[in-house]
């Protein structure tokens, strides 16, 4: 096929993505309203919705079966359009401390099947088994899953699809993930760091929707961060996701014992830490969640507050080099007080160097439960969007 020949496929499929991820997300209901996000012609909008009407992968809502010209003329509203129960399924596993969780999802994040393990892992052999036995019940009688997401703790080396060298990961590292999965089911398999696959499902169905600059931050015993920039995924060349855990607050401060570094953020920000530093002023032992509803104790509320300082000293670092619009926290942010929200994007606000007109929001992410295992699906979701997966 000639160059143009290839484009020409290439921008086709694209479009067929870009037209899905817009009607799965809901940003567009009809042909009108794709045309205008699009910059298209009603014509091109039209070949393309028709052809995937023909494949199932979107239907017309039930109401009127109309011509949208009619519809118009008569005052109506014109056609929605949604994504087909014929559309192609997904399935997503997160590999996590202690934990599995599997999914069976359409393009609309819509549940068919959940399943969680816990276990205290021995090692890779017994991680990767309980990943099989969790696909295989995805999969199970289905004909229609097009792609398998995975997702697990960094560093992740994306382009292979290997685990590296998590830390507190049970001791497992440099395992292949997606290339024995691929030889199994035969479905192609993408792999993501944990808290970049939730910057993802944050950018593509959640809080992150209408921003091309996102910050997300897992607040856990270590702070993992994913980066969306100018609306993609960041992404180096090493495989490493960005950590801001590991961004230095104070070069005379704490060695971290995950990288040698001074002052890094987490040993001083970290879930653990803070349930330390908590038992150590009140004499009994209170998890994360419980601190989080205790602000009206001077003594925890003098923590957090520190806390929020600490944190917000390593996100004005990040915000002066990637200018973010948004900064979304989760994991145990998810708790805090709408409080601490405000302390943190007052101070990043004030701080901050560039743009001081805009204001750069902090938010906490929308997908509470089963986020992560939401966001390890959207690994191969994202594909049929960027219209890698579509025939
Ligand atoms: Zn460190």
């Amino acid at each position: 096929m000639s160059r143009s020949g290839v484009n020409k496929d290439y921008l086709k499929k694209r479009n067929r993505g870009l037209v899905l991820q817009h009607i799965a997300t809901e940003r567009c209901m009809s042909r009108v309203e794709l045309a205008r996000e699009m910059g298209l012609t009603k014509t091109g909008i039209s070949a393309i919705v028709n052809k995937l009407l023909e494949k199932g992968y979107l239907t017309e809502a039930e109401k009127e079966k109309e011509t949208e010209e009619t519809a118009k003329e008569q005052g109506r509203s014109p056609v929605k359009l949604e994504i087909g129960p014929d559309s192609p399924k997904y399935a997503g596993v997160v590999m996590g401390r202690g934990y599995a969780e599997a999914v069976l999802c359409d393009l609309t994040l819509k549940m068919y099947k959940y399943e969680r393990v816990e276990r205290d892992w021995s090692g890779a052999e017994e991680l990767m088994g309980a990943v099989i036995s969790l696909l295989d019940h995805m999969l199970e009688g289905r004909e229609d899953v097009i792609g398998i997401g995975v997702s697990t703790p960094g560093p992740v080396d994306v382009k292979k699809g290997k685990i590296i060298n998590p830390g507190y990961f049970h001791g497992i590292k440099n395992v292949s993930v997606t290339e024995p999965l691929r030889k199994k089911y035969g479905l192609p398999v993408f792999l993501d760091h944990d808290v970049q696959s939730l910057a993802l499902l944050e950018q593509l169905y959640g809080s992150g929707r209408d921003y091309q600059d996102m910050l997300v931050i897992g607040v856990d015993e270590g702070f993992g961060s994913g980066i969306i920039t100018g609306g993609r995924r960041f992404e180096s060349n090493s495989g490493y996701p960005p950590e801001i855990g590991h961004v230095s607050i104070d070069h005379h401060g704490n060695k971290c014992s995950m990288c040698g570094n001074l002052g890094c953020l987490e040993t001083y920000v970290g879930t653990e830490v803070i349930e330390k530093k908590v038992e150590e002023v009140l004499g009994k032992k209170k998890d994360y969640q419980a601190i989080c509803r205790m602000d009206d104790n001077p003594k925890v509320r003098a923590i957090m507050e520190e806390m929020l300082a600490d944190l917000s000293s390593a996100i004005v670092s990040l915000e002066n080099i990637m200018n973010f619009e948004i900064i979304l926290l989760g994991l145990g942010g998810v708790y805090w007080p709408e409080r601490y929200l405000t302390i943190l994007e007052n101070t990043v606000n004030e701080r901050k160097f560039s743009n001081r007109k805009t204001r750069t929001l902090v938010r906490k992410v929308s997908f509470l439960e089963k986020a992560m295992v939401l966001g390890a699906v959207c690994n191969a979701i994202n594909k049929t969007f960027e219209g890698e997966l579509l025939s």
